[in-house]
């Protein structure tokens, strides 16, 4: 038989006000649990009412009952998975049965005496979207519960998860508080180094939730206005971001703000809320409560895709925490210098929002190397771990943490020993920036007196300080879509102009190589409309999106040219697959050279044009293209890619072959070749040119010209200076021969034989 829906009688409101009312009386721990579950139970209707606490080895414990036998308390245990209890904190989901005896996961524990309960409600005990109990409700009859009851329940149970956390109802294990409330305990994991670099600093959370509110609604009608008004600030906020995304927030693509969007402005989120603040939440609590739960939900998804909307939805909820605490008005965030930012990913605008400065480093939970806030960290030289998974659920504000991007390690609450050895690290990292910087101003020669040219790779205004402080001898690689891409609007002809003069003119006498706007792909830009791509690398980007939309190339072209009136001009441009695509590039160059001379506007002095090799199919077209080009520059991180067919931001994949293998300098070796043949100037600018070991072996190949990131130009010069060309190349000679997957250790071997500092 099954009732009909009851019987929550008084409702949660007037529960909550009972157990905040049990909370304050002073009596023991034991007495307040048992009292608890009494006040539940009869609130409820229920013959019964259990609390199961998490105990150190994911066991549940029997606290407390109100119907089954209370012999059975501090004995019954279940693990995580076992019984319908256990399964409520596998999953983390709640079950609502009316023949719970007959459900395949219900374990039958005799010294309960539970048998003649059929019907069951049980919900998990959640805190930051870890289980830290199950709570649940058992009738004799089949009943069934209603959907108002479960959540009534699930209100219950987040109050519950507070408490018990407080340590007001009972005392939890060690094991468990540290892991899953406050972690305390030394911590080190591994992720991936995006950014080198190791410092030692204070943690602080990007937008840290909003800790130390009530939980109880004093006046349910003043809560539901001030959720109301937070989530309408809130969606103010989003829009107001989505509509003039001003020029610092740089690359926040639109598609994330168009989802933030949605989910601010989706009802089923807020009227979960208000249904939590309708049973005696205060708006805070509540927007917690809905959070924990989706997270609980979300984070089991296999589906990445969904998996990363948690990001967006801890952040809406961490802004809306925000407004409602009245903390949110815009001002930038303090914090000591040298801190250690902890975020579960970020876009670059959102890495912008810190000085980099008094940024010691940063850690992400998500995030691939190839991402664009790599590449800004990078630039800044802001050390980077990223894709340190779940490292958000061990670490708390004020944490103290090391970061190493060379081995892409973290330490959380370090032990004496761990802080000693980087101290210790940190200095010979100071010492080894000394040398660098001693030898900043040092040509890059080697010992047999071959000039190696170091050139470092631009984007932004910010990096051209770089020039100095580096001692790069020019850009080699100028990509000149990030300024496009840290524009809310399209960058007029005039802006194009000025920014690149501002570059001309601060690199002074150094080359500049401009690379044409390379876009699409993972670039997007934040206006403007966006097709979606099946394999947006392979897709319709760079030079295949610029002469399918000839307008925005030769306005490019004609805002280069204008800018180097005058002076020189060298532009090339990316990922050319045929040498028609280049040609019909050309020809557009050709045609603004042409309208400035009608228009009797000066041009520069001399025009430089050349070509990236990216795409291996140029490699084959190497005698009809050279003849026409006055350079070329290989970008590795595509060729590369191309060549294995193996994704450049798929961690999975990315590293999975090397670059030091025979196959690529046997690649490598061939343009070479045919650019000598050519008598033409080469280069490479991928990330291989900034590692020395690489680096070194591009040298005995044959490369005289390498641009990398700025900081890694300290590191290859010392390399460089220490190396003797003509008896590298004649070790090198036959490696592209050999049968070996790669020949990493031979030119290791030899770089330590030869005292070369790699
Ligand atoms: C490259 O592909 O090697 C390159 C330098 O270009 P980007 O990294 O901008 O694609
Ligand atoms: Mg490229």
């Amino acid at each position: 038989m099954t009732l009909s829906a009851p019987q929550m009688g008084v409702g949660p409101r007037a529960l909550l006000r009972r157990l905040r009312e049990a909370m304050v009386e002073p009596v023991a721990a034991q007495q307040r649990l048992d009292r608890t579950v009494e006040l539940i139970a009869a609130n409820m209707v229920a013959e019964v009412c259990s609390i199961y606490i998490r105990r150190a080895g994911d066991q549940l414990e029997l606290c407390a009952t109100k119907g089954l036998q209370p012999s059975a308390v501090h004995k019954t245990r279940l693990r995580f998975g076992e019984g319908l209890v256990g399964e409520i904190a596998r999953t983390a989901e709640p079950l609502n049965l009316t023949d719970a005896p007959h459900h395949p996961k219900f374990a039958y524990r005799p010294e309960t005496g539970e048998d003649p309960f059929h019907s069951f409600l049980g919900v998990p005990i959640l805190k930051g979207g870890h289980v830290l109990g199950v709570l649940v409700v058992q009738n004799q009859t089949q009943r069934h519960y209603s959907e108002e009851e479960l959540e009534a329940l699930q209100t219950v149970a987040m109050v519950l998860a507070e408490i018990v956390a407080s340590g007001q109802l009972i005392q939890l294990d060690d094991a468990v508080i540290d892991e899953e409330i406050t972690p305390t305990r030394p911590y080190r994991q591994n992720g991936v180094g995006f950014a080198d670099g190791v410092a030692v600093g204070k943690v602080i959370l990007h937008a840290p939730p909003i800790k130390d509110h009530a939980l109880f609604a004093e006046d349910v009608t003043v809560e539901l206005q001030r959720l109301e008004q937070g989530v309408e600030q809130l969606r103010q906020s989003i829009d107001s971001m989505l509509s003039a995304v001003d020029s610092s927030l740089i690359g926040e693509p639109r598609d994330v703000l168009e989802a933030y969007r949605m989910f601010a402005h989706d009802r089923g989120w807020v009227r979960r809320m208000e249904e939590a603040v309708g049973h005696g939440l205060t708006a805070e609590a509540a927007v917690e409560q809905v959070q924990s739960d989706t997270r609980a939900r979300l984070s089991r998804q296999r589906d990445p895709y969904i998996r990363d909307r948690l990001h967006d939805l801890d952040d809406l909820a961490h802004r809306l925490l925000r407004f409602l605490a009245g903390k949110d008005n815009g001002s930038v965030r303090e914090y000591p210098a040298g801190a250690i930012l902890v975020a579960h990913n970020l876009g670059p605008a959102e890495l912008l929002d810190y000085d980099p400065n008094r940024l010691g480093g940063v850690i992400l939970a998500e995030g691939s190397p190839g991402s664009h806030v790599a590449i800004v960290a990078r630039a800044m030289a802001v050390p980077m771990v990223g894709m340190v998974d779940g490292v958000l659920d061990h670490v708390k504000e004020g944490d103290w943490a090391v970061i190493d991007g060379e081995n892409g390690e973290i330490y959380l609450r370090p032990t004496q020993g761990i802080l000693s050895a980087y101290d210790e690290k940190i200095a010979l990292h100071e010492q080894r920036q000394a040398k660098f910087t001693a030898i900043r101003n040092a040509p890059a020669t080697t010992r047999d007196g071959h000039e190696i040219e170091l050139q470092m790779n631009a984007g932004l205004l910010v990096d051209l300080q770089h020039l100095d402080l580096a001692g790069a001898q020019g850009i080699g690689l100028f990509r000149t879509e990030l300024q496009f891409m840290v524009s809310s609007t399209m960058p007029r002809l005039g802006a194009q102009v000025s920014f690149y003069q501002e570059v001309l003119d601060t690199a002074g006498h150094r080359p500049v190589t401009f690379r044409t706007l390379d876009l699409g792909g993972d670039k997007i830009l934040p206006y403007g409309h966006v097709r979606r791509e099946a394999n947006p690398a392979l897709g319709l980007r760079a030079i295949r999106l610029a002469l399918a939309r000839p307008a925005l190339l030769r306005y490019q072209l004609r805002a280069l040219l204008m800018a180097a009136a005058g002076r020189g001009l060298r532009v090339m441009f990316p990922m050319v697959a045929e040498v028609e695509e280049y040609r019909q590039a050309r020809a557009l160059l050709d045609v603004e050279v042409e309208r400035l001379k009608r228009l009797n506007q000066a041009l520069p002095d001399k025009l430089e044009v050349g070509c990236m090799i990216e795409v291996p199919s140029l490699v084959w077209q190497l005698g009809a293209l050279l003849p026409l080009v006055d350079f070329v520059s290989v970008g590795s991180n595509d060729l590369i890619q191309f060549f294995f067919a193996s994704d450049r931001t798929n961690p999975q994949v990315s590293d999975r072959y090397d670059f030091l293998s025979p196959t690529v300098l046997g690649l490598l070796r061939h343009i070479l070749a045919e650019c000598r043949a050519h008598n033409l100037p080469v280069s490479l600018c991928g990330e291989a040119a900034g590692q020395p070991l690489e680096a070194m072996a591009l040298i005995g190949l044959g490369f005289r010209a390498i641009s990398m990131p700025p900081a890694r130009i300290g590191p290859v010069k010392l390399m460089a200076r220490g190396l003797h060309v003509e008896q590298l190349a004649q070790f090198m000679d036959d490696l592209f021969l050999r049968p070996d997957r790669s020949v990493r250790h031979l030119l290791k071997e030899y770089a330590e034989k030869n005292g070369v500092i790699v």
